[in-house]
């Protein structure tokens, strides 16, 4: 299981060989990669990361700018350690390369920039972190979980959703729905501060831990049971990196991704759904599967709509293709992740839907900007645009 908390800003000088050790060099993880087939070169490929991360561990080689240009291509997918034969978790090493090179100070600017941001305004964007409702403003009304004190459940909504126009619309559905089933819930507003993951990946584990117990803290003031994502990425960390920092304080309560939320609203009937006649293929974030198990509870939410047809794509489930859209890569290589994009696109394509659905904004934002760039006749939604549309003529 690959994570991102390690001994606090250990970087390298944690590492342990029997990490690294077990690579035989096969090559299996290399296909799987999805910056290694764009750039088809060993030194880019995972295998060639690892043996990097090997020389610099045992001292032969220092980090430097070819150490940057080969760790940093790449958008920590994990579909690497999904296929190593030898049991190397790759992501965790070079997440630990990341650390690494935070802890000299290597990172380019655009990514210490994004620590600076977190530390200053507790957000990705570095902007005033009481704005993260302005996504509310232009819904015909307010979305009654906010300024609510007691709730059962906190919607955790995350940076990008909260500060990116072009993601607005997925909160804006989302509270539209848990409205729709009578779901009582409550928003953070500028309570909410970023997950921490970022921060996690370029080793700044003090001010993660920072953001682990507010964010926990504040969610127990309400008072809530379970709390509900959108994003993967949030989901991922409060799943698997929370209990480890925060021990027992999150004893109690759920964590579910917006997917498995929905599933159950429908299973229990609290959600009516129209007919659809669409064919739409889903695109697996890695974080909401590879990363955390969650396959099924999107494919169950799309095989519930009446008329949907879901076909699959050649590369799927653990194995599917990421969109390039992680690891921070779009603020390092914007051309690397369109180059990608275009490889996961052609597969949607392959399918003959007409809608490319996902469960997470980046890839969303990745997938569309392919489709604009491509100039290829396909939608591109969020889980929650296309159930939304499904309830919408019912309400
Ligand atoms: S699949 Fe595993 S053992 Fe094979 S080259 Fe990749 S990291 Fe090494
Ligand atoms: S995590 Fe993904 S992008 Fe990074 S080396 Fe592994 S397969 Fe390639």
């Amino acid at each position: 299981m690959s994570h991102l908390l390690h001994e606090p800003g250990a970087g390298l000088v944690g590492l342990s060989e029997e990490e690294y050790l077990p690579c035989t060099r096969c090559g299996l993880c290399s296909y799987t990669c999805p910056t290694y087939r764009v750039l088809l070169s060993q030194a880019q490929s995972p295998r060639g990361r690892v043996a990097l991360i090997r020389a610099l561990h045992r001292g032969e080689a220092a980090p430097g700018d070819g150490f940057a240009s080969k760790i940093l291509r790449c958008t920590l997918c994990a579909a690497c350690t999904q296929v190593c034969p030898s049991g190397v978790v790759v992501d965790d090493l070079l997440v630990r390369a990341r650390e690494e090179m935070a802890r000299q100070d290597l990172l380019p600017p655009g990514l210490s920039r994004l620590s600076q941001n977190l530390a200053l305004a507790h957000n990705i964007s570095g902007e005033d972190n009481g704005l993260r409702l302005i996504w509310t403003e232009n819904l015909p009304r307010p979305p009654q979980g906010t300024n609510r004190s007691r709730a059962e459940v906190v919607y955790f909504v995350g940076c990008v959703s909260s500060f990116f126009p072009q993601s607005f619309h997925i909160p804006q559905t989302t509270v539209q729905l848990l409205e729709a089933a009578g779901v009582e819930y409550a928003l953070l507003g500028g309570d909410e501060w970023c997950c921490g993951y970022p921060l996690l990946a370029n080793g700044s584990w003090h001010q993660a831990r920072e953001a682990v117990l507010h964010n926990i803290d504040r969610v127990r003031a309400v008072g809530a049971s379970g709390v509900v994502f959108t994003c993967p990425s949030c989901y991922h960390v409060w799943k698997q990196e929370y209990p480890r920092i925060a021990g027992a304080d999150l004893e109690g309560v759920a964590l579910w991704h917006v997917s498995e939320f929905l599933a159950d609203l429908v299973a229990q009937g609290r959600l009516p759904l129209r007919e659809l006649n669409e064919v739409v293929t889903y695109h697996d974030p890695c974080d909401l599967g590879r990363k955390s198990q969650v396959w099924e509870a999107p494919r169950q939410v799309l095989r519930s709509i009446p008329g949907l047809t879901l076909v699959e794509m050649r590369e799927t489930r653990e194995n599917a293709l990421c969109c390039g859209g992680g690891g921070n890569l779009e603020t390092y290589d914007p051309e690397l992740v369109l180059a990608a994009s275009r490889r996961r696109l052609a597969q949607a394509v392959e399918t003959g839907a007409q809608t490319i659905v996902s469960a997470c904004q980046q890839c969303e934002r990745t997938l569309a900007q392919a489709v604009r760039r491509q100039k290829v006749r396909l939608r591109v939604l969020d889980l929650t645009e296309l159930v939304w549309k499904a309830v919408e003529q019912k309400l």
